[in-house]
């Protein structure tokens, strides 16, 4: 039995019992959450007692349950460095929050006050439980968990500096948000992420690290085992398209510049600050009516400072234009670029 509602054995059942019982005056809440509680502490009534009520203590003196009232802390200084989305569902139904993980600046990231993004992350938290709740409305079944995606494109060695971060949100995740992790997922991992995942994931309990998954620059596509392709952002591999973008992205973060729909154009592309880098780079052409885009250039590493070139659509279509930082042994990289497109000429 796997201890949620609806599949509980008789000695589950009779733990919530023990349980509601427990703090039913003091602090009523419905079953899902108490058994929640009762599933992080192995239904060991009196464990899940004192966590509960913790929790409860918790959320009171620090407001909790009127955080999303007020803005996000730190918004102005976090949006200048994250790029993030709260973008639509999973399969599962779950939330979904999307962010380019490895393109934070650590440094600035560690400039800010560590009180002020606990506080963020508290928002965040509750911010992705009340997406849940009215998709449990939508879909008629409950949902109490959310699913993350993160790009790791760009993680570099200064993100070490993060982990201290990351150990005081999985400690109050695991004491005061227990089972509501459904999936955590990392893309375009680089070579360096196992380094750095073997320091972070024993800060994790052995429940929550099952729910992590690991897919490397070639195996983007698996996403869509998870969420479907109109419900995933374009850069993830995905065909959704929200009007004024599906997630907040920094300027500079994305290097994989997208033309849509360009008929009869003449695009010319002029790019330079390469001078060693170790960037590879290709361009895509995505014809509107075929299923696999066309290789313009090869992808290839970079051995010139800067290039130009142009190509004429014939119809209508997407040119992709990606530079890919994979191989990249420390550093991020910093590139400029100019795009013009001429109508008809
Ligand atoms: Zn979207």
């Amino acid at each position: 039995m796997s201890g949620h509602l609806g599949d509980l054995s008789s000695d589950q059942l009779q733990a919530l019992n023990e349980l509601k019982a427990h703090v039913g005056t003091e602090h009523p809440t419905d079953e899902a959450t108490l058994l929640r509680f009762l599933r992080a502490r192995s239904f060991k009534v009196e464990a899940a007692k004192k966590q509960y009520i913790n929790q409860c203590k918790w959320r009171k003196e620090n407001d909790v349950d009127n955080i999303l009232n007020q803005p996000p802390p730190l918004d102005k200084e976090m949006m200048a460095i994250i790029s993030l989305g709260y973008h639509k569902h999973d399969r599962d139904g779950r939330p979904v929050y999307v962010e380019l993980t490895g393109k934070i600046d650590a440094n600035k990231l560690m400039e800010l006050p560590l009180s002020e993004i606990m506080k963020r992350h508290i928002w965040h938290n509750e911010k992705q439980f009340r997406r849940a709740e009215e998709l449990s409305k939508q879909f008629g079944k409950n949902i109490e968990t959310t699913t993350q995606i993160h790009d790791m494109t760009g993680l570099n060695f200064s993100h070490r500096k993060c982990l201290s971060i990351f150990k005081h949100v999985s400690k109050i995740d695991q004491d005061v948000y227990p089972e509501r992790v459904g999936r955590v997922i990392f893309v375009n991992v680089p070579w360096l992420f196992p380094l750095l995942w073997k320091i972070a994931s024993p800060l994790l309990d052995p429940n929550t690290r099952e729910k992590f998954v690991v897919l490397g620059g070639n195996e983007i596509h698996k996403l869509l085992d998870y969420v479907e392709p109109e419900n995933l952002p374009e850069i993830f591999g995905g065909v959704c398209k929200c009007p004024g973008g599906c997630m907040h992205i920094v300027p500079g973060h994305l290097l994989y510049v997208a033309l849509p729909s360009v008929c009869s154009y003449l695009i010319a592309c002029c790019f330079s600050g390469f001078k060693n880098t170790d960037i590879k780079f290709r361009v895509l052409w995505q014809p509107e009516k075929a299923s696999q885009p066309e290789s313009i250039i090869p992808l290839e590493h970079v051995t010139l400072e800067s290039a130009e070139g142009h190509f004429a659509a014939t119809a209508n279509g997407k040119l992709i234009i990606e530079f890919d930082n994979s191989t990249s042994t420390w550093l991020s990289k910093g590139i400029k670029y100019r795009i013009n497109v001429d109508h008809g000429s």
